[in-house]
């Protein structure tokens, strides 16, 4: 969409997410009470919008007045006075004059913005320390969401057709479930002012292949809708009312990505062994099966992750054996003769709970999630366990447990393996009783006790988004520690070591499945470290799969070496870089 009006380009910064880009209008929503839609307005329309406003003020004042008069008839207790705060809070003048004036400067419908200086004004009064005002948030959304209503019956807006079907959405924050259910036929991509790039929400939308951005700073309150824009999703930027100039080079970019895509893909087939002879198995991370198809295209040599918790946590109850044995087995014959590694449910932290909980977790990360919920579940630890059991008679399977801080947690749930092996002995259904049975190295007590852990399992799989939250505390999805959360940290990569050395020790293979494994820049680092096997989002593997083909594992062993005697994490990261770079540097972003 050329941008006819004569606002200047300016840059928002935030972090990619998702590498891609996007050029559309933009389309803005909000989080708290439901959004109401956003359309641009002519200047002679300025005064009416102010107009619309004070009339659905008064129509809210008046409601609440009559609803307070009535609960002052019934009772005499101090909740009625609960409408008089939200009739103050309608005629705060900080807030009905900002509106006023909001008007007139955004250009914008009277709702939306009320709605968006509502926001600001929310997170302002979340972030007070004081419980008793941050409570309050509740009566500030419930008198906002009744004006809200008093608008639609205040006059029909006027309402422009856009003419643009797709958009680049920017919102406060996406969930996991927002981003699977995006339509994608129309949201080319997205920037939100939460998130970090290791949240779910970020590796669903690589997974999917839509360029986002995470971590802008008030971008639902300083961005227009409808704004033509440029995301970039490699080096993290939007751009509002881009040039022609800017258009043209973004055009530039697009044409040489494609040129390097297709020069990728023709190599996918080929295997992914260093020069000088070390075998990598590279494989496919899936949260959904409809995955499938890009990951048997990508040339992944199988599935190295597979997150089943977004076939259980779909909204509804919990999909029983013989519904998941069907998903389960499908996948397998999918990916047939190559490995499908099914990770029991990773509920919690970030992502859905199991079950609704009655009080939010303090610290969910800390809290009831991975493997933590399963045995405490053992009835839908069973359904699952038997489910996956059963598609193992379709082709090879491994069994994989999230989030395992000690032994004891490894016992029990091999355990219950067994015991489900057992039932479906005596039952007469098929299945592999030689199925490998992995943990995931994703806490540092893992690692640290790696050498108790290995000699119990058939493999370990680390999974370095969370490995690298725990270990430097600092939450992969809050964006104000991002800086903090650093792959390269030495306590980080110190740990992966470990880790490889007790799993070599001990004869099992040691896989990355975290987001590390995906970022090229790190390959020579983990591949110098040890790891034999790399899993990583469909998109990525044909990258990842040729950085592996142009390294030497001599080379990067003797990096690695020197890394584990670095003190400071830009170091470690710059040797790396310095191979990618000199290997490879074509492919890097
Ligand atoms: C990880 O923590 O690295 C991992 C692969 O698991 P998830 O991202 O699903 O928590
Ligand atoms: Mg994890």
């Amino acid at each position: 969409m050329p941008d006819e009006t004569n606002h200047p380009e300016t840059t928002l910064q935030g972090i990619p997410a998702s590498p891609g880009i996007a050029m559309a209008p933009v389309y803005v929503v909000a989080r708290g009470f439901s959004a109401p839609d956003v359309y641009p307005i002519h200047d002679e329309h300025v005064e009416a919008e102010r107009e619309r406003f004070r009339a659905a003020v008064e129509l809210t004042k008046n409601q609440l007045r009559e609803l307070q008069d009535r609960l002052d008839h019934l009772s005499h207790t101090r909740e009625s006075g609960i409408f008089e705060a939200h009739v103050m809070l309608l005629e705060d003048k900080a807030v009905y004059d900002r509106v006023l004036r909001a008007i007139g400067e955004r250009k914008q419908n009277a709702e939306f913005v009320f709605y968006a200086v509502m926001q600001t004004f929310l997170e302002a009064m979340r972030r007070i320390p004081d419980e008793y005002l941050r409570e309050r948030t509740a009566d500030i959304e419930d008198v906002s969401e009744r004006l809200l209503r008093n608008f639609r019956t205040g006059g029909a807006p006027r309402k422009p057709h856009p003419d643009e079907e797709q958009h680049i959405l920017v919102a406060y924050d996406l969930s996991p479930s927002d981003t699977v259910s995006l339509d994608r036929n129309h949201i080319l991509g997205f920037a939100t002012e939460q998130g970090s790039a290791n949240s779910h929400t970020a590796i669903l939308a690589r997974a999917f292949g839509v360029p986002a951005i995470v971590g802008v700073e008030d971008a639902v309150m300083d961005i227009t809708a409808l704004t033509p824009a440029i995301l970039d999703g490699y080096s993290g930027k939007i751009i509002l009312h881009p040039t022609d100039q800017t258009r043209a080079r973004y055009d530039k970019i697009l044409e040489e990505k494609k040129k390097i895509r297709s020069e990728l893909e023709s190599h996918r087939a080929e295997a992914t062994t260093t020069i000088d002879g070390r075998e990598i198995t590279l494989s496919a991370n899936i949260e959904l099966e409809h995955e499938l198809p890009l990951a048997r295209h990508s040339g992944a040599k199988g599935i190295g992750l597979y997150r089943t918790e977004y076939l259980l946590l779909n909204g509804g109850e919990i999909p029983g054996e013989c519904e998941q044995a069907e998903v389960y087995s499908r996948i397998v014959r999918a990916m047939k003769p190559n490995l499908v590694i099914m990770r029991t449910l990773d509920a919690g932290g970030d992502k859905l709970p199991a079950e609704p909980l009655t009080e939010p977790e303090p610290n969910p990360f800390l809290g009831w999630r991975g493997i933590r919920v399963s045995l405490a579940r053992p009835a839908m630890f069973r359904e699952q366990l038997r489910a996956i059991l059963r598609a193992s008679a379709h082709g090879k399977v491994a069994i994989m447990f999230p989030l395992v801080s000690g032994l004891s947690e490894v016992w029990r749930a091999r355990d219950a393996v067994r015991t489900c092996m057992d039932e479906l002995e005596k039952e007469g259904v098929p299945f592999d009783r030689t199925i490998p049975i992995g943990a995931m190295i994703e806490v540092p007590s893992a690692a640290l006790c790696a050498d108790l852990l290995a000699p119990e399992v058939d493999f370990f799989s680390i999974g370095t988004n969370d490995l690298i939250q725990y270990t430097v505390a600092a939450d992969r999805v809050n964006p104000h520690v991002a800086s903090l959360y650093r792959p390269t940290h030495p306590a980080v990569i110190r740990l992966i070591r470990r880790t490889i050395d007790a799993a070599c020790d001990n004869g099992i293979p040691t896989a990355v499945c975290g987001e590390m494994a995906g970022d090229i820049t790190l390959t020579p680092l983990l591949i110098g470290l040890g790891v034999e096997e790399l899993s990583v989002g469909p998109q990525l593997v044909p990258r990842v799969g040729q950085a592996i083909r142009s390294l030497s594992h001599a080379e990067c062993a003797a990096m690695a070496d020197e890394a584990l005697k670095c003190s400071r994490s830009s170091r470690i990261c710059e040797l790396s870089l310095d191979i990618a770079r000199a290997r490879y540097g074509h492919l890097l972003d």
